[in-house]
């Protein structure tokens, strides 16, 4: 079966009876196998996701499927489903299971979207080469040697070799965006509260944000579309809905940030792409404007500060006693909870904890946490007020394109540094896209980043479609 770009040409192939939902996932199984070596599932709902082929292909005929039939897709383990595992890549979990489904999953399979499988990532979103899974690393496909980029490297390397059509993973500082651009797929990261945040499991809840791997804008349009909207049950979501509309070719003004193009360690080729993405647009009819925002150097640290006192927070329930592992070895009720969470945390989470309670520790508080939500709120305005004058910002989705497995081991500040580019629409709240749009001299995907308004996804849209002649 060909490697189908979009859902309306699969449809068109089931409506056609040309394929059927059970041959589909069928190869979509058949490449997970083959692909078994890259670590990207870390569970495979095989019989289950065949019988529910069965049941839409019932449906076809009858001319009775949802929207969404055809669509096989697969979850980062961070996103609950239930009644099955869900362990967000740590051992603190390993034997959970969830009690109900996330709203996001559940609005696609309402629509006959179909789940092939559980996917692997860094612990609890901590890292940005999935090296941090207490299941193993995952493989980039285009070169076994390199990493496929983090948290949500199983999500991106699934789509990228065809092991299901779409991956919902989660993006708090850049994990959709950054292994989209690595693996040479489509990552959005919409606006923050676009999608309910039920279900997920939390890391930086401020920051957090289901994010949709594809390889269409089409297939990431109404994903979107489907996911998008008020949730009672997350009461940071946002009522605005999103629907699709015919995307109308408009002269854009796009800001690039000077500070980004300008970075140390800007691989040379990811320059080149950005010149050569800039001189399309304005070939185009599209104005680029050169712009400073100074305040590049403060949005790493202001995101680190804040996503660790969020994640000590928000990790506190892993204490033994509510959810997963508890230590065999404990004597007391302190030991239990030292112990459980010693023996069940990897590393990077522990330090991230460790980071978090320091800042948010009496003494320091004002000094860390309380100068980063302050930092925060300048960032927010300095993009906005870009933001006012433009259509979007424009910059590479990272510095590089996928390194070698193993580079940044033991260098915690050299990993987190590779989140230059993606942090500052996650500390600002705005959605971004990472689209492919060119290969540096070993073939290795390059990623561009297009960040709007918030709220402004469907103008994303439009540019990427521009950008990607699709
Ligand atoms: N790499 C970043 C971090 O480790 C982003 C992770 C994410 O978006 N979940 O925090």
């Amino acid at each position: 079966m060909k490697n189908y770009h979009r859902l309306d040409e699969i449809q068109k192939d089931l409506y056609d009876h040309k394929i059927t939902c059970q041959e589909l996932v069928s190869h979509y199984l058949e490449n997970i196998k083959r692909n078994e070596h890259l670590n990207a599932f870390l569970e495979v709902f095989e019989s289950e996701a065949l019988a529910k082929a069965e049941r839409i292909d019932e449906k076809i005929k009858d001319n009775k499927a949802g929207k969404l039939a055809g669509l096989i897709f697969g979850i980062k383990d961070l996103l609950c489903y239930q009644n099955h595992k869900v362990s967000g890549g740590s051992r603190i979990l390993e034997s959970f299971e969830s009690l109900f489904t996330s709203t996001a999953v559940q609005k696609l399979l309402v629509e006959d979207a179909i789940v092939i499988g559980r996917q692997n990532c860094d612990e609890f979103g901590m890292g940005s080469t999935n090296e941090n899974s207490a299941y193993g690393l995952v493989k980039n496909g285009l070169d076994k040697s390199r990493v496929p980029g983090g948290s949500s490297g199983g999500s991106a390397v699934a789509v990228q070799m065809d092991m299901c059509q779409i991956s919902l993973g989660t993006d708090t500082g850049g994990s959709v965006r950054q292994p989209a651009s690595f693996c040479g797929v489509i990552g959005l990261k919409p606006t923050y509260s676009r999608i309910s945040r039920w279900g997920l499991l939390a890391y930086a809840s401020s920051f957090d944000t289901i994010g949709i791997f594809s390889k269409s804008i089409h297939d990431n349009q109404i994903v979107l579309e489907t996911i998008a909207g008020k949730d009672d049950r997350d009461a940071t979501s946002s009522s605005q809905e999103f629907s699709i509309k015919e995307s109308t070719k408009a002269a854009w003004k796009i800001a690039v940030l000077e500070e980004a193009s300008n970075q140390e360690g800007l691989q040379s080729e990811v320059n080149d792409s950005l010149k050569v993405t800039i001189d399309s647009l304005e070939k185009t009819g599209n104005v680029v404007n050169r712009v400073n925002f100074p305040l590049m150097d403060y949005v790493l640290p202001t995101y680190y500060i804040l996503t660790t006192a969020e994640a000590s927070t928000n990790l506190s329930r892993y204490d033994g006693a509510h959810f997963g592992h508890r230590s065999a070895a404990t004597s007391n009720l302190e030991s239990m909870y030292k112990l459980s969470r010693t023996e069940g945390f990897g590393d990077e989470v522990r330090r991230r904890i460790m980071l978090g309670t320091f800042v948010l520790s009496a003494d320091y508080y004002d000094a860390y946490f309380t100068k980063a939500q302050k930092a925060r709120k300048l960032i927010i305005d300095a993009t906005n007020e870009i933001l006012e004058k433009h259509d979007f910002i424009l910059i590479p989705t990272a510095s590089t394109t996928a390194f070698p497995i193993g580079k940044h081991e033991g260098d915690p500040l050299a990993m987190y540094m590779s989140d230059l580019m993606t942090v500052q629409a996650s500390v600002s709240g705005i959605p971004a896209i990472s689209i492919p749009l060119s290969k540096d001299k070993y073939g290795l995907p390059i990623g561009m980043q297009i960040m709007s308004k918030a709220f402004d996804e469907e103008k994303l849209f439009a540019i990427s479609k521009h950008l990607l002649n699709e």
